[in-house]
């Protein structure tokens, strides 16, 4: 089976969704059918921040354009070559820092899953920690065995201990927390569209709204110190 990309889907949401569908135990098969490195794609991820040829294989397998994949990456803005700063990523029209963008610390909205069986793009950034659209935690563990949510997985809405996360509660924000996400939506105008949340998303960094989006982060996951102040050093340009 040959599905297309979702609007808004992650590249690795849509690897991980061709491996259920077509019935494969692990999405290495469809990887090494394209020549693309699988333990690279696991633990260095280099792939979704770069173009790589290999894209091109892997288009052909789907029988997608090769435009449907490119538009699944992460890829640098040239920030280097033309500051001289440390390259930013382009995050759905946002540049963002790579230690920022991170595919392999995966989080779902079970409700988002249920409605629609895809992984968002937008999960892939760490500030993100809450469904706006649902008004509640993400999830980065399994509510039944504990064990942190796989990025590499043979299903995407269901555990390898069985739990089908589409069927478990999401935990609501508190009122202090909706508060805040409220508050980030204002500055946001987030829109269910996806491209034009994050342009507004980093606009609302560039204007020093990152305070409250930390805060958000911060309250569902604590972050280590010294995450914040690298995190407050690159968004505060
Ligand atoms: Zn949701
Ligand atoms: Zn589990």
């Amino acid at each position: 089976m040959r599905p297309k990309p979702e609007k808004g889907e992650s590249f690795i949401g849509y690897v991980v969704r061709l491996t259920e569908l077509n019935g494969y135990d692990t999405p290495s098969w469809i990887l090494s059918l394209c020549g693309i490195d699988y333990m690279e794609l696991r633990w260095k991820f280099t792939f979704v921040f770069s173009l790589s040829d290999k894209l091109r294989n892997l288009a052909e397998l789907t029988e997608n354009p090769i435009t449907n994949l490119t538009s699944l990456l992460y890829l640098p803005t040239g920030s280097r070559e033309r500051y001289g700063i440390e390259d930013e990523y382009n995050f759905n029209g946002a540049f963002l820092n790579r230690s920022i963008i991170r595919p392999h610390c995966p989080k779902i909205c079970p409700k988002c899953l249920k409605e629609s069986a895809y992984a968002r793009r937008v999960w892939d950034c760490s500030l993100v920690t809450a469904c706006p659209i649902h008004e509640c935690k993400l999830i980065d563990v399994c509510p039944k065995c504990k064990s942190r949510i796989r990025c590499v997985r043979n299903r995407l809405s269901v555990c390898s201990c069985g739990c089908d996360w589409r069927e478990t509660g999401a935990e609501l924000l508190s009122q202090e927390e909706l508060a805040v996400i409220n508050s980030i939506l204002k500055h946001t105008q987030y829109s269910k569209t996806g491209r034009r949340t994050f342009i507004s998303f980093s606009r609302a960094i560039r204007k020093g709204k990152a305070d409250s989006i930390l805060v958000t982060a911060s309250s569902v996951r604590p972050l280590q110190k010294n995450s914040v102040l690298f995190t407050n050093t690159c968004i505060e340009t």
